[in-house]
């Protein structure tokens, strides 16, 4: 290790990576599964097949991954998916990452759900150490969950949110905005969000994995793109809604509620570009490092980690070498003719 960043790992705050443009890399979402209880209809396909375990990083080696990503001064895990809380041993793999909270080279461990296994779960995460969870919820009408998850039941995740919040877990949601499937019900979503203290943000529907009906991707289809503009114009008819100057390192720009006291956010990667503040890279449970969730470029690290099981310097250049990667923004288009989806994977497979 003969770099300045590299030869700080010895000391307890490492120096964090820089990427070409300046950018401190700070945070690391990583995907434990593919394999998930639901199949939201922008996410997976009904019939999806998922990956042949050998590909699958083992719970070992996410954790090894993990903890050379701390080393090299990311601050802030979260866990995603496919459904992290399905993957067999989650609860392991969460208790030993959260050991990097007790020692203070970890600021954050958190995770985004589905919600179906909070009741579960909820207790047992608190107690390793994770504070906040944000959990994917579009809608409050039991039938219209049952359609967009085409097998979840809308009872168990609102339990799961109940119990999250009992553990004494932050609970924020995420909603995805689909033209013509909640576009009615965004007024109660801010309702219920603001009477149970959720932060509630808006996700623009983003043209990943093939959109087709029948394709091995999600079913959604350009015209459920609904851009957040739009969804923004309906509820100011409702609610008094004031910019709030607020960065939580992430995407998301936030109102406050007049009426509510509460949040609401909007990510718009299709509308806005938040690129010039990114401070993350997302990991693949195959072991793929993305710099970037718009742009195909990726890192093999499963390779050098399964190539050199031993030798954590050669898993921290190669982290390196691709940070020094990373690039300016991503550029996502729908393409209403062709219905193409700009980038090729699923949200499911890079992790939301
Ligand atoms: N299963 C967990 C969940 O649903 O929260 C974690 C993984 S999921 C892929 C992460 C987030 O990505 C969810 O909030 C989901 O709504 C969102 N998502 C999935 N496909 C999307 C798409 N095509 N466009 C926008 N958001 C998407
Ligand atoms: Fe599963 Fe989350 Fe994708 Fe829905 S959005 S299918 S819950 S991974």
């Amino acid at each position: 290790m003969a770099d300045g960043a590299l030869t700080s790992l010895a000391n307890s705050a490492p120096l964090p990576l820089v990427d070409p443009y300046g950018r401190s890399i700070r945070y690391l979402r990583v995907s434990v599964t593919d394999r998930c209880d639901f199949r939201c209809v922008y996410c997976m396909a009904e019939d999806m097949t998922f990956l042949p375990k050998a590909q699958v990083l083992t719970l070992e080696e996410l954790e090894r991954l993990c903890g050379a990503f701390i080393q090299t001064g990311v601050r802030k895990l979260r866990l995603t998916g496919g459904e992290p809380l399905v993957r067999r041993g989650i609860m392991d793999l969460i208790r030993r990452l959260g050991r990097h909270l007790d020692t203070g080279a970890l600021d954050e461990l958190t995770l985004t759900t589905n919600g179906s296994q909070l009741t579960k779960y909820a207790a047992e995460l608190h107690a390793a150490g994770v504070r906040r969870v944000n959990v994917s919820l579009d809608t409050l009408d039991p039938d219209r969950f049952q359609a967009i998850t085409r097998r979840g039941e809308l009872a168990s995740v609102l339990d799961g949110i109940a119990a999250a919040k009992a553990a004494g877990l932050q609970v924020k949601i995420n909603c995805v905005a689909l033209r013509g499937v909640n576009d009615g019900e965004v007024h109660d979503l801010v309702a219920w969000c603001g009477r149970d203290g959720h932060d509630l943000t808006f996700i623009e529907v983003m043209p990943l994995g093939d959109m087709d009906e029948g394709g091995q991707g999600g079913s959604v289809r350009a015209d459920q793109y609904w851009p957040l503009s739009m969804l923004r114009a309906e509820l100011a008819k409702r609610w008094t809604l004031t910019d709030l100057p607020i960065s939580t390192g992430g995407p998301a720009r936030y109102a406050r509620v007049g009426e509510t006291g509460g949040r609401v956010g909007f990510i718009t990667p299709m509308t806005h570009n938040f690129c010039e503040s990114c401070n993350r890279v997302r990991l693949t449970c195959t072991g793929m490092l993305y710099m970037c969730l718009g742009q195909d470029d990726a890192a093999d690290l499963r390779a050098v980690l399964r190539g050199a099981p031993d030798d954590d310097a050669a898993l921290l250049a190669a982290i390196k070498e691709a940070i020094a990667r990373k690039p300016k923004g991503h550029d996502f288009i729908i393409d209403r003719r062709r219905k193409a989806p700009a980038v090729a994977r699923h949200m499911s497979v890079t992790g939301g």
